[in-house]
């Protein structure tokens, strides 16, 4: 008996495979292919919104490419030959593969043979035929771009019209430290995010939380929209991915986290778009 595969039901281990696992996405509006790097759910960073359960700090481990190959084809016959949306009883609206996106339980670019790892879902993706008209998608916390192996797996996720989601939540250090537990100054997060940007299209991703119930502070809204304006003139990075809590955080602070509401969301949105870009909300 497998089971209906919906917005809500995000279960890493659905398909019983290692590396390869489906999700109907919200934000996608169809059916998203997650690439999970980090099995071991280590990252370098601890958000307290995170929804990894036992999040550990680390990198991930070495990766079997043979069985990630393996997987992939397995899974996109599947879907592409297969009864995988009978299977999973998904929504007829939902029966479009949208985008296979590197998104784990962790951070993936942390990953020994990161570049390797991009050319080799790339390959598989356009041999099959789902790339160029599904996404390619990187979903990162952009901490390690400045490394050469990062860097040059960005330069491949651009050949196959990959973009990068990269997460900035705070411009502030305070900000940063408190959601992220980032170890990394704004500053530095800053260059990382101009340099994926140089490398391949790039858009923000932000989410926005109310932590003890202090709503969205003014000093961080206002800290946002300085830093987006600052990156308005020198970069081509033009979209911002805003959203909030959409399931309950395994983090200890879960406890104090609420979402934003909808009219805070939008009232935000609507002031980054004054600054030119364009921005999707997500609540
Ligand atoms: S960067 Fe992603 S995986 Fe890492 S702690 Fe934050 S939300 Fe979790």
């Amino acid at each position: 008996m497998t089971s209906k595969l919906t917005t809500t039901n995000h279960s890493r281990d659905i398909a019983g495979l290692k590396y390869v696992y489906p999700v109907i996405s919200r934000r996608s509006g169809g059916l998203s292919i997650g690439i999970n790097f980090n099995t071991n759910n280590a990252c370098n960073w601890r958000c307290i919104y995170c929804q990894v359960p036992n999040l550990t700090v680390g990198v991930a481990p070495p990766m079997d490419f043979e069985l990630l190959e393996r997987e992939l084809r397995f899974f996109l016959d599947y879907v592409l030959n297969g009864s995988f949306y009978h299977d999973f009883q998904v929504d007829k609206i939902n029966r479009v593969i949208k985008d296979i996106a590197i998104s784990g339980n962790g951070e993936p670019t942390s990953l020994k043979g990161f570049d390797r790892a991009v050319s080799l879902i790339g390959d598989i993706a356009t041999e099959l035929g789902v790339f160029p008209v599904s996404r390619f998608v990187l979903i990162t916390n952009g901490s390690l771009v400045h490394r050469a192996e990062v860097q040059r797996g960005l330069k491949k996720l651009n050949e196959y019209g990959g973009e990068v989601w990269f997460k900035f939540d705070s411009a502030t250090e305070e900000g940063r430290q408190l959601i992220n537990h980032a170890g990394q100054s704004c500053q530095l997060s800053l260059q990382n995010l101009m340099l994926s940007a140089e490398l391949c299209h790039t858009k923000l991703q932000t989410c926005v939380v109310d932590y003890d119930s202090g709503g969205l502070p003014l000093s961080e809204r206002v800290a946002l929209l300085n830093m987006l304006k600052k990156i308005n003139k020198s970069v081509r990075l033009k979209e911002v991915l805003l959203y909030t809590l959409a399931r309950p955080s395994f983090q200890p602070e879960s406890v104090k986290l609420e979402k934003l509401s909808a009219e805070i969301l939008n009232e935000f949105a609507d002031q980054i778009r004054q600054l030119g870009f364009t921005v999707s909300v997500s609540n």
